[in-house]
């Protein structure tokens, strides 16, 4: 699934080339015949995102909910001409002077009113790619009243917004929790670590398009964006392989039904 990362570039690039553009917007699948007919014609005001969701805002205060979900795909061919025909997947379509965009496979794809927003708004916690005054400390203050484990809470988004497999596994790691610890037995300062690395390093990926933990300086690199795949990660689908740091083998267990991945002599107990 992708990451709030994924869903912040994606809605950076869509407003940079789409906004204030009049679209053609079409359902190639049929799923979304009735909001294309609605937004046809009309322009693009912008493209914004909170967690893994994100908003298209349309002239005549429209605004469209999309969340990719586990299969979802955002193509954009900036090419017109170029751009190959629709599969049948595409549940919608923009076209016009500026480029295409196909979006296949969402789990929603809606248009939505402003109270529906709102609900939805007020059940997703802070968003590291979107931080609001107060949010370290309400970050802070819900680890602390929860006993569960400290990375099954990072992909709760209702605590925090926007992390997912990859990066909870890395945080936990780069803050030197075990993954299984209850929440209410992380201190303070490390809560806070963690929200701080979550600003600084999805920030990264936001910027660069992938996720990438690993201090360049540990891997010999200038940057992160210059790091190959394999040196990309310290823990994440790392299971048996030595632990970068202090070469004990890393580990793996399931945790509410997804796999995490720890080191077990850099993140005790
Ligand atoms: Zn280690």
């Amino acid at each position: 699934m992708p990451e709030g990362h994924t869903i912040h570039r994606a809605a950076r690039l869509q407003r940079r080339r789409f906004a204030g553009a009049v679209l053609q917007v079409d359902s190639p699948q049929g799923r979304f015949d009735a909001g294309a007919r609605m937004l046809d014609g009309r322009e693009l005001l912008g493209v914004d995102a909170l967690g893994k969701h994100l908003f298209h805002r349309w002239e005549g205060d429209v605004s469209v909910h999309i969340h990719l979900g586990l299969f979802g795909k955002f193509k954009v061919f900036t090419d017109v001409g170029r751009a190959p025909a629709p599969s049948d997947g595409v549940r919608m379509r923009w076209r016009g002077d500026v480029g295409v965009m196909y979006l296949s496979g969402p789990t929603a794809c809606e248009i939505i009113d402003p109270d529906a927003e709102e609900a939805l708004r007020a059940r997703i916690g802070p968003d590291p790619l979107a931080v609001r005054n107060g949010d370290a400390d309400r970050v802070v203050t819900t680890l602390a009243r929860r006993r569960a484990p400290i990375a099954q809470l990072l992909l709760d988004q209702a605590v925090v917004a926007g992390i997912g497999n990859v990066y909870r596994a890395e945080f936990c790691f780069l803050a030197g929790i075990d993954p299984r610890r209850p929440a209410n037995e992380v201190s303070s300062d490390d809560a806070l670590a963690l929200w701080e690395m979550s600003i600084r390093l999805m920030t990264i990926g936001e910027r660069i398009g992938r996720i990438v933990t690993v201090d360049p300086a540990e891997v010999g690199a200038a940057k992160p964006g210059d790091l190959v795949r394999g040196d990309r990660l310290y823990v994440y689908k790392r299971a048996g392989q030595p632990c970068r740091r202090c070469a004990t083998p890393v580990r793996s267990a399931m945790l509410a039904s997804r796999r995490v991945w720890w080191c077990p002599t850099c993140q005790p107990g």
